[in-house]
């Protein structure tokens, strides 16, 4: 043997068993130790040595198998048609490729008819129905045996029992992936971290986790979603179809629930489309998806085409890029907030996560570093989704360098050096420097300015920040004391500009109670209470003097807010800047009062969907909830009104099929 064989031997060997590690811990375990990224390097790394040393392949590579062998606690099932994995294509050229092969095989130049689905993040499981019965569940395991989890899947509500017809085959074995809501897991997440438990990832483990409990009654506190996404062994008293897409309709027929998302696509163009149209919409889905699955429609040319050890050749998986990366610790900073509040924040190496460069996360509180286990110089797996600021999910244990140190919550506040306190049973560590902080100074300061508040047009937080660097700002209150010539005097700020600030913040006097409630910044005091508070008591001067007790009476106040609302209210410096603001001229109109009865939505019913500028669907929910309408999670023919945002789907299409009114983002401005 040459030498160089033998090193690509020990390289093959040392991928092979790095990745059955890992895909141990993935799909036995539900603990990934590594992010999807790094796995797929180095599995993408394996299959291109062995395509280059074919003779170097074994049987038991991980390219040659699918999954994990399952886990003994459970009984086996021997799957009598193989559960495959996909082939996945990491971008266009990849799917450009993947149909020209397609295309080859068949020895054809027309437009191949693909169907496209999205890739849901969950896990594969069977389920056999016997004359209509629900008699067996499995997990997808090593394709060849997985676990028997038929208790667990009677949990799930959306896998029926018995299939919807009076006629059903005597065996008919549908596949399709579980999978949990992001609301679920998010939930599940905020349960076990005011356990002090362990926290799921991301939703695929946690779907994985929850499916595979040896006690059902655990899965089914769980609150998983299923969607089928095709056939497996089916008896001959079964007509099928002959194309995917259809067999897909036969499936819905007999009452298992499909992707609304799934549609046919003339031609690689139309693929390409879809995977656009979709990503767009990714963050907007209530479930997490992690690409797009391409399948060729006819069962004829899918025969045709066959398939490769572990996955079909009429099928891909495009993938969007991903949302976890691994990258080093470099160290901590804590960040001081608007109400004190101190945040350690992750400082690390740079690291491209779905093209955008991430080097901080959030890292919330000392609870977090504790239970994550994180020191300085760790390798960690960071996450970012969507909107979501990072935020570090897990420490990659076996990376562990040698010089590593604790992260150590500091006694003093790092901005104004004020000592630091802890309540008892908080997590969130709090600067006790109040308005002596410049730090809480200037974020106090630029919460008054934001939109939701005093809406001063053109007062960003960097401006906020120069304003008090130079002094000319110590107090919200000092805003409406700037004048011109301070103005020009700043770097980059012109006349015409400085006009422009001094209108703005003259016309944002003009103001509402809840909004200068709100702008206040007291803490735990959102915008619906805020405006809860206003609507109860009227006018400034009963808030400042209710008690708790009184403060306690207003829908949506408990101790806590009370507390911290009379505790804002008690301070004769706080009372100081009111007292100032209204003297420099902030005013509002009378607040009536109003009866529950003559709350302007009351008896309206309000459906939600899509992303909107600036604002939360919860926040859009309260505000409506606050003027007595309901608000309910799907459209029906009882729905007043559908409120769309960006990116709406199958809810926007149902309103639509219904007849029922849809507005936009003006109507949220008619709210306020
Ligand atoms: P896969 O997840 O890439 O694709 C196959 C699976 O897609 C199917 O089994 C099915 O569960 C799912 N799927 C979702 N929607 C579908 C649809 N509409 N039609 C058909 N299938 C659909 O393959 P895999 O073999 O399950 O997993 C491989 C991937 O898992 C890797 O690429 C990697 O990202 C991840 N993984 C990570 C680690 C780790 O340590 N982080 C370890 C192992 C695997």
């Amino acid at each position: 043997m040459t030498n160089q064989t033998d090193n690509v031997e020990k390289e093959l060997e040392r991928l092979r068993s790095l990745i059955s590690d890992y895909n141990y811990q993935y799909y036995v375990l539900d603990d990934p130790s590594v992010p999807d990224a790094e796995y797929d390097r180095l599995y993408r790394e394996l299959t291109k040595l062995e395509s280059q040393y074919p003779e170097l392949i074994t049987d038991d590579s991980p390219t040659q198998r699918v999954g994990a062998k399952p886990d003994s606690g459970f009984e086996e099932v021997v799957h009598e048609l193989p559960m495959l994995s996909l082939d996945n294509a990491m971008d266009e050229e990849e799917m450009v490729s993947f149909n020209r092969r397609v295309s080859e095989r068949l020895n054809t130049t027309d437009d191949i008819e693909y169907v496209c689905e999205p890739k849901l993040d969950g896990l594969a499981i069977s389920l056999l129905y016997e004359n209509g019965i629900l008699t067996r569940a499995a997990t997808r395991g090593d394709g060849m045996q997985g676990e028997n989890i038929t208790l667990n899947a009677r949990t799930i509500r959306s896998i029926p029992l018995k299939l919807r017809t009076n006629k059903p085959p005597e065996r008919l074995e549908v596949r399709g992936e579980v999978f949990m809501l992001k609301s679920s897991f998010e939930a599940l997440n905020e349960e076990a971290r005011k356990r002090g438990a362990k926290l799921f990832a991301n939703p695929r483990n946690a779907a994985a986790g929850s499916l595979r409990q040896l006690d059902p009654q655990i899965t089914a506190k769980r609150n998983l979603s299923f969607y089928a996404y095709s056939m497996g062994l089916v008896s001959d008293d079964f007509e099928l179809a002959d194309s995917h897409y259809e067999r897909l309709q036969q499936i819905k027929t007999l009452g298992l629930p499909l992707s609304a998302e799934v549609k046919i696509a003339q031609g690689i163009g139309a693929c390409l489309e879809y995977y656009q149209d979709i990503m767009q919409r990714r963050d907007s889905l209530e479930y997490e998806i992690d690409g797009v699955v391409n399948k060729v429609n006819s069962i004829q040319l899918q025969e045709r085409l066959g398939f490769v050890a572990r996955a079909p050749r009429w099928a891909i998986a495009h993938k969007f890029p991903a949302q976890e990366e691994m990258t080093q610790l470099l160290g901590v900073d804590f960040q001081v907030g608007r109400t004190g509040a101190i945040t350690p924040v992750a400082r690390l190496e740079p690291v491209s996560v779905g093209g955008v460069t991430v080097s901080n996360a959030t890292l919330h509180n000392m609870d977090e570093i504790e239970r994550l286990g994180v020191k300085i110089n760790d390798y960690v797996i960071i996450r970012r989704a969507g909107d979501v600021i990072p935020q570090v999910v897990s420490v990659i244990h076996d990376r562990r360098p040698d010089a590593v140190s604790d992260i150590r919550a500091p006694r003093q506040c790092p901005v104004c050096a004020s000592p630091v306190e802890r309540a008892e049973g908080e997590a969130v560590m709090r600067c006790t420097g109040g308005l002596i902080c410049s730090s809480q100074r200037n974020e106090s300061i630029k919460h008054f300015a934001s939109r939701k508040a005093m809406d001063i047009d053109g007062l960003g937080d960097k401006l906020v920040e120069v304003l008090t660097q130079k002094g000319f700002v110590k107090s919200v209150s000092d805003l409406f004391r700037v004048n011109k010539e301070q103005l020009v005097s700043l770097e980059r700020m012109g006349d015409k500009s400085a006009e422009n600030l001094l209108k703005a913040l003259e016309a944002s006097k003009a103001t509402t109670l809840p909004k200068f409630l709100y702008a206040l910044g007291i803490r735990e005091v959102g915008e619906v209470t805020a405006k809860n508070i206003a609507n109860h008591f009227l006018t400034i001067d009963a808030i400042t003097k209710a008690s708790e007790e009184e403060l306690e009476s207003v829908s949506d106040v408990g101790p806590i807010v009370a507390q911290h609302v009379h505790a804002f209210f008690d301070n004769d410096d706080n009372l100081q800047q009111i007292q100032s603001l209204i003297e420099l001229g902030v005013h509002w109109p009378a607040i009536e009062r109003k009866s529950d009865d003559e709350l302007p939505l009351k008896g309206k019913t309000y459906v939600i969907t899509g992303s909107f500028d600036g604002v939360s669907r919860t926040e859009i929910k309260e505000k409506l909830e606050a003027l007595g309408a309901k608000v309910s999670g799907s459209v029906s023919k009882k729905t007043t009104a559908l409120i769309a945002g960006e990116k709406a789907g199958s809810k926007l299409s149902k309103a639509e099929a219904l007849g029922i009114d849809v507005l936009g983002e003006e109507f949220l401005e008619e709210l306020d």
